[in-house]
């Protein structure tokens, strides 16, 4: 399972960077990304919290 940011709809908030530094990380930009690779094991939870709590809805899940 892999986690994606959509950085068009991304405020810059950091929620998810905070909720789960595994896979989200704050660019340059000011916008966050996720790592491109499946989600380290155990980190599911804390990425699907961090998705939940995007108070923009700019986290998707991407599965395979
Ligand atoms: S929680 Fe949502 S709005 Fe906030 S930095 Fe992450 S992707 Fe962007």
């Amino acid at each position: 399972m892999k986690f994606k940011v959509n950085q068009d709809t991304c405020i810059g908030c950091g929620l998810c960077e905070g909720t789960c530094p595994a896979v989200f990380h704050m660019t340059d930009a000011g916008v966050a990304e996720a790592i491109p690779d499946d989600v380290p094991a155990g980190e599911e939870a804390n990425a699907q919290a961090a998705l939940e709590g995007c108070p923009v809805g700019a986290i998707e899940k991407v599965e395979g």
